[in-house]
């Protein structure tokens, strides 16, 4: 073997697969078409659950500190152009008030983390430059992957270097987060279920550092231009570069829309422009044999919501250790499958809620009239109807809190799971311990410490009642598998209220597979279950 596991595709998803399983120790290999990273926007709000990953792995702060300040205002106006008054606010805490906000709250409600802006152009160099100081990982741009075939023991996988040079690379198992146009997908034979083309949009990037000293409006995140192109400009991380979003027919037209939404005169340059295509898409199966697939390569969404990239970083982080424990010899047979089981359902729902959330959007764009702008009557009336929509159905696309932080693996067969259950909520998150879901967060040290912040890599058994039962027997089922295995005793009547059990089994990505008030009759059937044995 060349590798232990070969990784396509050096997107955010594929950075952070590398990071976490070369944090793991396991050797694994990231290959790149192209020769350097993404040089254009694309996602730039990494959500509360991401976050919350980039902690576990030690990089919540940098990646804060490469991204918008804690104070920049993240709300979202309706606007005709920057120089007249906004028509319509939708108001969205900063990261610092959101921290504050944290800081006071006890009842497991709040993310560990909230959310961040950083564009993807800045964040896949950050995350690049981290994969590559980590010993297990190797990383190779310039390396594309033309084909594969996979056998009993591993993949072969053909690669076409920048040079023109085929190599092959052994490897025994292998990820594909090569993105929407997916090869790996494509080989594998997986069908996209969904809607492949809604509506086809341009995105043209922009520097313009005095926007913010000639424009009246306030500082945010978004602006949605009133007018019948969709046209959106959102502002990027280093706030002197904006990208805008319309439908038009040529390049040239996003410069005179750039104009028309600062409605004042300019200095600015235009960096990229390029169509894209709103699509809902689910792939049928994110498995073969040893061979997956992850991200936009399994699911493509609308970016309303953000549910794009944060979606296939949930991916990585389920695969990453399964596969690690696989390779490392205590992973079950049943734990390689599960990752289709338990993200396929999540991919589905996310497909669907943000296909959700730009239905809000339509019906108030749907409301544009060409006299809106007129002091008129007819004007004043076209204005009125189309906010009056906009109230309601605008802020429904920033509504997801349910579907970032309550998924839950329902019906996994690496879970103890428990009759009936919290059904899927995406608007609303509700903290629960039930088997399958995300260990709400809930702090130790305000401010400072979270039970999060004390699990470990491998499976945890917290101890948050009086009582605290010898966990021997637990601790022997495990060993005898060879699953790493951990005793945590909380002192915290908070975390007992929001857990609501004496004793729970955290697995390696945080999610809850066993909980009780006793510690379980048959400990080596936990144990084996939650291995995938
Ligand atoms: C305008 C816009 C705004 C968005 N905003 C958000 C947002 O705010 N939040 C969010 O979560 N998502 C957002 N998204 C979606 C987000 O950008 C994608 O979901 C994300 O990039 C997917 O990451 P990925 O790593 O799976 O795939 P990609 O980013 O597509 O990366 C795939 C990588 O694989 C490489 N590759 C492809 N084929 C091969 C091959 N054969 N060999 C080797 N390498 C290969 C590609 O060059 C690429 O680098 C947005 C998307 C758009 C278009």
């Amino acid at each position: 073997m060349d590798t232990e596991v070969l990784i396509v595709g050096a997107g955010p998803v594929g950075l952070i697969f590398s990071i976490d399983l070369g944090k793991r120790g396991i050797p694994c290999t990231l290959i790149e078409k192209n020769d350097a990273p993404l040089g254009y926007p694309k996602m730039e709000r990494c959500n509360p659950r991401t976050m919350e990953i980039f902690r576990r792995l030690g990089l919540a702060d940098t990646v804060r500190a490469a991204g918008y300040p804690s104070d920049w205002p993240m709300d979202t106006y309706l606007v005709f152009d920057l120089m007249r008054p906004p028509l319509f606010k939708m108001a969205h805490p900063t990261v610092a008030q959101a921290k504050a906000k944290r800081d006071a709250t006890t009842d497991g409600s709040l993310p560990l983390e909230p959310y961040q802006i950083i564009s993807q152009y800045t964040l896949e160099p950050l995350l690049k430059s981290v994969a590559e100081r980590i010993p297990a990982v190797t990383v190779k741009f310039g390396h594309e992957l033309l084909s594969f075939e996979q056998d009993s023991a591993g993949v072969t996988a053909r690669v076409r270097k920048t040079d023109g040079t085929i190599i092959s690379i052994r490897t025994r198992y292998m990820v594909g987060c090569d993105g929407g146009s997916s090869v790996v997908r494509k080989q594998l034979g997986f069908k996209m279920d969904g809607e492949p083309h809604l509506l086809e949009m341009r995105q043209a990037l922009f520097h313009c550092p005095e926007l913010y000293d000639r424009a009246r409006a306030p500082r945010a995140r978004h602006y949605h231009r009133i007018d019948d192109h969709w046209t959106l400009m959102i502002v990027q991380d280093s706030r002197q570069h904006f990208t805008l979003h319309a439908v038009v027919d040529k390049d040239e037209d996003m410069a005179a829309l750039f104009e028309k939404i600062v409605g004042t005169p300019v200095k600015f340059e235009m960096l990229h422009c390029a169509k894209w295509v709103q699509r809902l898409l689910l792939a049928e199966h994110y498995r073969q044999d040893r061979v997956f697939i992850a991200g936009d390569a399994a699911h493509l969404v609308i970016p309303t919501g953000g549910l794009g990239m944060n979606t296939g970083v949930g991916d990585a982080i389920d695969l990453s250790w399964k596969l690690a424990a696989t390779l490392r010899g205590w992973g079950g047979p049943e734990l390689l499958p599960s990752y289709e089981a338990e993200r396929r359902p999540v991919g589905a729902i996310n497909v669907k809620a943000s296909g959700g959330g730009t239905t809000g959007r339509m019906k108030w764009r749907a409301a544009y009239r060409p006299s809106i702008d007129e002091d008129t009557p007819e004007g004043r009336a076209a204005l009125d109807n189309l906010l009056s929509i906009a109230r309601d159905e605008a802020p429904k696309s920033f509504r997801v809190i349910g579907a970032e932080l309550g998924y839950r693996y329902a019906g996994s067969p690496v879970i103890c799971d428990e009759p009936g259950g919290p059904a899927p909520n995406i608007e609303e998150y509700q903290p629960t311990s039930w088997p399958g879901a995300r260990l709400p967060h809930v702090w130790l040290a305000p401010g400072k410490v979270s039970v999060h912040d004390r699990i470990g890599d491998g499976f945890t058994l917290l101890r948050l009642g009086r009582t605290r039962a010898d966990a021997a027997a637990l601790a022997k089922a495990f060993a005898e598998i060879g699953a790493p295995f951990s005793v945590l005793d909380i002192d915290s009547d908070a975390a007992r209220r929001v857990y609501g059990f004496d004793y729970l089994l955290v697995r390696p990505d945080l999610h809850v597979v066993w909980r009780g008030d006793a510690l379980p009759d048959r400990p080596d059937d936990v144990a084996r279950i939650v291995t995938g044995h």
